[in-house]
């Protein structure tokens, strides 16, 4: 005789709540069966994730994939408009570095002075050597008081879906750091209570 599966539908659109769907498929995948009748990449996306026990190894595919998708949405609008190694807030006066974008850290010197330097994974062909999740979430103010380009961690279900606020901190906020730093900082659990968290600052690889 023929086994009636238990499992109740879970069906997947362009018009359904996703994020609340699959959240309810991510916690109890034994009492559920997905449909998928959307193409939307970031679902998609969030269903491999799903499918990947291992904590680690799942984290490293959300962060190599956010990536991907906000480089092809960078490099698909080119919102910065280079020219001469000037973009378009240089070139505007809205800044107070010349060439290189916003590729500058900040070093802490004596007495609270802070010092601009280029920054190390900058290179010299001006394209950087790592993967930092933060710089392509960044969209400076030039960019977005003119309505030229947005990029929203809270557009992306991957993101949202997976990690909670001090781990959202941790993506947003380590600007020059690489892919391996950020996500060992990522896999490192914190028991502080958010508030404290935020307060001292410990979404910060360094203080
Ligand atoms: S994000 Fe803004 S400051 Fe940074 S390179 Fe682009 S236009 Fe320049
Ligand atoms: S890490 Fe960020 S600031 Fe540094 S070169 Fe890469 S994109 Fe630019």
């Amino acid at each position: 005789m023929k086994k009636i599966s238990s499992k109740k539908n879970l069906i997947l659109s362009d018009s359904t709540n996703n994020y609340r769907l699959l959240k309810k498929y991510m916690h109890h995948k034994d009492k559920y069966h997905l449909i998928v009748e959307t193409q939307d990449e970031d679902v998609n996306n969030c269903i491999k994730a799903i499918n990947i026990d291992n904590l680690t190894e799942r984290n490293k595919f959300i962060y190599e994939t956010i990536c991907d998708v906000l480089d092809k949405k960078w490099n698909h609008n080119l919102p910065c408009e280079f020219c001469h190694n000037r973009c378009i807030a240089s070139r505007n006066k809205y800044m107070d570095k010349e060439f290189d974008g916003c590729c500058y850290s900040f070093k802490r010197k004596r007495f609270g002075k802070v010092k601009k330097q280029k920054c190390i994974h900058l290179k010299d062909d001006k394209t950087c050597d790592t993967k930092n999740i933060s710089c392509k979430l960044f969209t400076c103010n030039y960019l977005k008081k003119n309505h030229l380009f947005s990029t929203s961690y809270d557009n992306y279900l991957l993101l949202k879906l997976f990690f909670n606020k001090k781990e959202k901190l941790i993506l947003k906020y380590n600007f020059f750091k690489t892919e391996e730093e950020v996500l060992a900082k990522l896999n490192k659990k914190s028991i502080k209570p958010y508030v404290l968290y935020l307060l001292c600052f410990d979404f910060l690889i360094e203080k």
